[in-house]
């Protein structure tokens, strides 16, 4: 059975749906006292908050749809705004957007979850998630040190689908689909994008596991893609279950932007499935304070309370976030949602991406300006992923002053010196 990923369709899972057994025992006892009112299983199950800003947007945009489909997120995938026509319904396009995507014949189309759209300014095409998922002609520059695969990925490709670069982990990209395609995406050669480089289909599911099977020294496998989430239900429980079979497989993570651009996903059953095989661990990509809003507290708590340690990772970009004011607040109210801020990344040299490059050191301003003047667990590791497949080098503030003999001398966030005493130490030496 051919799992090829097309685009608008998926085809079947790789196992027989198992259906779960109906408890059958007669319900004696609750038959003689007043039942609560409830709602039918399918809409409590699809419950789901929906915020005030959010509910105005598409009783606008999408007027007749019920609170049911749009807390289904396959309802927010099957509706996901993919054409130009559909975002000149949705949004005031400047001329520049519209020439853009007039002009798209590249590898990452657009895609936005209606869900996602609701959190953008309509009509200003400087808000910042907007311009993280609407093309602008900057897209079409190519600038120097810029490649369709900067991170060197394909050249550590050990199977299909598997990048093995460290020496106990792998990269396994499950699947080409994503809920939104972001512009600045490190794989825009892979995802969204029917008959590209990686033909996801169970065969190369298969190839993968085996290579896994075979390579005992992996001990810690990350789900990517794409992202694994839109995966349904059934696929995500067979590929984890395969994996979790694998005795030398102590840690599994999964790397996704679900929780925040369709947090719709993380629904019960999800939540039931992936508690199944800890340690899990999750990885969720965050880019901006507007992100956070109602839905995505209730699909983090929903993850949390399953016991999946949360991570973020964040693309540090132009005029989107690369601000002391707007970082703060995104790192502290990940940590309020129970989300440890993990990665701040220097954003990738993909083709077409200078309009969002920083240069490298506004990372280490943003890390100072949260070093010491908030919670350290709001402080996320910065780093810049080498090209040529170099890996993740982390990049810090220093705080070594210098030497004074047996001291040595340190720098606190506040730019104060201190003392430490460091007998027959050399660091700090010729500082
Ligand atoms: S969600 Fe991740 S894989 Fe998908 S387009 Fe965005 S950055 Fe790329």
């Amino acid at each position: 059975m051919s799992l090829q990923i097309a685009r608008g369709r998926e085809a079947k899972p790789p196992l027989r749906t198992v259906r779960p057994r109906q408890d059958v025992r007669p319900q004696l006892k609750e038959a003689t006292v007043a039942a609560p009112i409830a709602l039918p299983a399918k809409k409590a199950a699809l419950r789901f908050p929906v915020n005030s800003e959010t509910r105005a947007f598409y009783k606008k945009f999408y007027p007749g749809t019920s609170t049911v489909e749009w807390n289904d997120w396959r309802w927010q995938m099957r509706a996901r705004i993919r054409t130009r026509d559909e975002l000149v319904r949705i949004f005031s396009l400047s001329a520049d957007e519209f020439d853009a995507v007039s002009r798209y014949t590249g590898s990452l189309p657009v895609g936005i979850t209606p869900y996602y759209a609701s959190l953008m300014g309509l009509e200003d095409p400087r808000e910042p998630l907007r311009r993280t998922h609407i093309m602008t002609g900057d897209e079409y520059l190519t600038t120097p040190g810029e490649d369709d695969d900067p991170l060197a990925e394909d050249h550590d490709m050990a199977a299909p689908g598997i990048v093995h670069r460290y020496p106990d982990r792998v990269l396994f990209l499950t699947t080409g689909t994503c809920s939104t395609y972001c512009r600045y995406c490190t794989r825009a050669r892979v995802v969204g994008n029917p008959g590209g480089e990686y033909n996801f289909s169970t065969r190369q599911w298969e190839q993968a596991l085996a290579y896994l099977e075979k390579h005992t020294e992996v001990r810690d496998v990350l789900l990517s893609g794409g992202d694994p989430l839109t995966l349904g239900d059934d696929k995500l429980d067979w590929l984890l279950g395969r994996l979790r079979a694998m005795k030398h497989i102590e840690f599994l993570r999964i790397g996704t932007k679900m929780p925040v651009v369709t947090p719709q996903r993380i629904t019960k059953s999800l939540v039931a499935i992936l508690k199944k095989y800890h340690p899990l661990w999750m990885s969720i990509h965050f880019t901006h304070p507007n992100e956070l809003t109602d839905e995505v507290t209730e699909s983090t708590a929903r993850l949390a309370d399953a016991g999946i340690p949360l991570g973020s990772q964040t693309v540090l970009m132009k005029g989107i976030n690369d601000d002391i004011a707007v970082m703060k607040p995104l790192m502290q109210g990940l940590l309020k949602r129970r989300v440890r801020p993990y990665y701040l990344y220097q954003c990738d040299p993909i083709r077409g991406s200078a309009h969002f490059r920083t240069k490298v050191e506004k990372g280490l301003e943003i890390i100072k300006g949260l070093r010491g003047y908030t919670t350290g667990y709001a402080t996320p590791i910065f780093a810049v992923d080498a090209p040529g497949g170099g890996g993740k080098i982390q990049i810090a503030p220093d705080f070594v002053a210098g030497r004074d003999g047996d001291d040595l001398l340190l720098r606190n966030f506040e730019d104060g010196v201190y003392r430490y005493p460091d007998p027959g130490g050399t660091l700090g030496a010729g500082k």
